[in-house]
């Protein structure tokens, strides 16, 4: 199922975002993480990939097909243009179209130094063949705005301009103060944004994970997630807890307050997935 349908039918959909495992068992490990998750019945799941073509991401469009062929649940695979030839992109939607991928999430991706560069330079860029190959097309969202991009209403032009080029969902990048996302949604209303908003959610697991985030994205780190990283500095199963449960307020607060959709940044961990499912569909 294409997931602009699931949005029309659905009134706030639960996905779950999920990578590649690493290794030789990739496809085996992906399996049983998924037997997990499609026991949660999640809207859709979908599957990253790194960008440039390195690491697992051969696997994403392989995943990808297993979740919606073995498991009956919509998937996403995600698709990152670093580096990506016209004749790279044409190839890649013809594989994702053979294994019977009905959505991607269309990435520039994080710039990886020593990549050649290819016919695109920004996500827009491949948003306008996917959608003629007949794929329903995603794309990112930045509340706080990318952290490349220092002017948060020229991040929204950028936006824009991936809804005008076809996009028909947002996922967001992380956040952990969900009035950052309330008031880029009302900026991206403004801006003309009609699209779903989906809003992306990772629970702090710790110190390092949260600095390694923050500095990657540019998201802010309030107090009350600072306190908490104090206090269970020394007892990581706490501090795991304290961040599910933050994590689990957030989306509580989110489906309150009218979000268009729920999307769990799982880490590939059944014990997040479960969590947040079990305050979402109470
Ligand atoms: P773009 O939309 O191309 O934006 C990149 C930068 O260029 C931004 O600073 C933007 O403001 C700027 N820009 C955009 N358009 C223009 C323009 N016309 N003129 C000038 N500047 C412009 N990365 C992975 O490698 N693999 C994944 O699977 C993956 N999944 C992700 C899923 C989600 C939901 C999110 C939010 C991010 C994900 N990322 C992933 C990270 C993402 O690839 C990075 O954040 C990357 O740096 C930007 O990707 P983008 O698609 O938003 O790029």
């Amino acid at each position: 199922m294409k997931v602009d349908e699931i949005f029309k039918t659905c009134e706030q959909p639960i996905s779950f975002e999920m990578f590649p495992p690493k290794g030789e068992l990739s496809l085996d490990v992906a399996r049983e993480v998924c037997t997990g998750f499609s026991e949660l019945a999640p809207d859709f799941i979908s599957v990253t990939c790194s960008a440039g073509g390195s690491g697992n991401s051969g696997k994403t469009t392989e995943i990808a097909a297993m979740i919606r062929g073995d498991f009956s649940v919509p998937s996403v695979a995600h698709l990152t243009c670093q580096g990506l030839t016209a004749q790279g992109l044409a190839q890649k939607a013809e594989q994702m179209r053979a294994a019977g991928i009905e959505n991607v999430l269309a990435l520039r991706g994080d710039i990886v130094p020593g990549v050649e560069p290819g016919d695109y330079s920004f996500a827009k860029d491949i948003i306008p063949a996917l959608v003629d190959g007949g794929f329903c097309v995603g794309a990112a969202a930045y509340p706080e705005g990318h952290i490349d991009c220092m002017d948060f209403q020229e991040s929204l032009v950028h936006l824009k301009q991936k809804q005008d080029a076809g996009a028909s969902f947002f996922v967001t990048q992380l956040f952990f103060e969900n009035e950052c996302f309330y008031r880029f949604r009302d900026a991206a209303e403004k801006a003309g944004i009609t699209i779903p908003i989906t809003c992306g959610i990772m629970p702090f697991l710790g110190k390092a994970q949260v600095s390694r985030m923050i500095f990657m994205c540019g998201a802010s780190l309030p107090s009350p997630i600072i306190k908490l990283l104090a206090r269970y500095e020394d007892d990581p199963a706490a501090l795991r807890q304290a961040g599910i449960e933050y994590a689990c307020a957030q989306l509580e607060d989110l489906k309150r307050n009218g979000a268009d959709g729920l999307h769990v940044y799982t880490m590939n961990s059944q014990d997040i997935a479960a969590a947040a499912m079990g305050v979402l569909r109470k």
